[in-house]
């Protein structure tokens, strides 16, 4: 398993700073929420990681591993995308497998991985279907299965329930704890949404124009806001 360490990590587009100097320690297996409005830098932040943002200045490691300059399918990492980008002529069988057909994993391997993951994620009678034929709460369930059978060592969401209605997304919230605690994996989540960081973290990561605002538990961050944007944001009385 895999932690991470940022050292001075920046991205700038021409002359526009937007992520600006981030320093973050993330054990393995923690689940690591950025959360920050709307513009603030969380999936660019998030994008370096995965390897789909060329890095501007400083230092990213993944475990051991100096991974500015490495391609995205060394990383370790899987990611799944808030709009879940299925392949809609494929069944969910074939969406779940497909990163691994890529990879050449022979059939009955890519077999057995494909039903573990349809296992954890309890979807195995969907595993015939196509993307047209789910909720969009099964789509998203889709789109972690194709992450899960990567075996990754670290996962990454970028505001993947912010399309699901409010039930269904406390729903996934809870299964997605769940898989955390099932798969023992570093986890890092991206959401503009306050409840769900205080719900989901081990650690919150707050960010505003690129800048990181605190580090800390929901409740240290409830409890003693750095200052009065994290306070407005997380919403305790301060
Ligand atoms: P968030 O995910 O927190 O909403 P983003 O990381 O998507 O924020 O964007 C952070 C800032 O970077 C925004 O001001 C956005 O306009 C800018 N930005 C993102 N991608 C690009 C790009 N390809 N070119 C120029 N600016 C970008
Ligand atoms: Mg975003």
């Amino acid at each position: 398993m895999a932690g991470l360490t940022l050292r001075a990590l920046r991205k700038t587009y021409g002359a526009l700073e937007v992520i600006n100097g981030v320093d973050l320690d993330i054990e393995h297996g923690q689940f690591v929420v950025f959360v920050g409005p709307s513009g603030c830098g969380k999936s660019t932040l998030l994008r370096m990681i995965a390897g789909l943002e060329e890095i501007s200045g400083g230092d990213l490691f993944i475990g051991e591993k100096h991974c500015n300059d490495v391609e995205p399918r060394d990383r370790g990492i899987a990611m799944v995308f808030q709009s879940y980008a299925l392949y809609p002529h494929m069944t969910v069988y074939d969406n779940v497998g497909f990163g691994l057909k890529l990879a050449r994993t022979p059939t009955a391997e890519r077999d057995r991985k494909i039903r573990e993951a349809a296992r954890i994620l309890q979807m195995e009678h969907l595993l015939k279907r196509k993307p047209s034929q789910l909720s969009g709460g099964q789509r998203q369930r889709v789109a972690i299965g194709r992450a899960i059978v990567r075996k990754p060592e670290v996962f990454l969401f970028d505001e993947p329930l912010s399309n699901l209605d409010a039930a269904l997304r406390v729903d996934m919230r809870m299964e997605l704890a769940r898989l955390h605690h099932d798969l023992g994996a570093t986890m890092i989540y991206v959401t503009h949404d306050q409840v769900e960081a205080m719900t989901l973290a081990d650690k919150i990561v707050v960010l505003n124009g690129g800048v990181v605002q605190q580090v800390g538990s929901p409740i240290e961050l409830y409890q003693r806001p750095a200052n009065l944007f994290v306070a407005g944001f997380i919403g305790s009385p301060k």
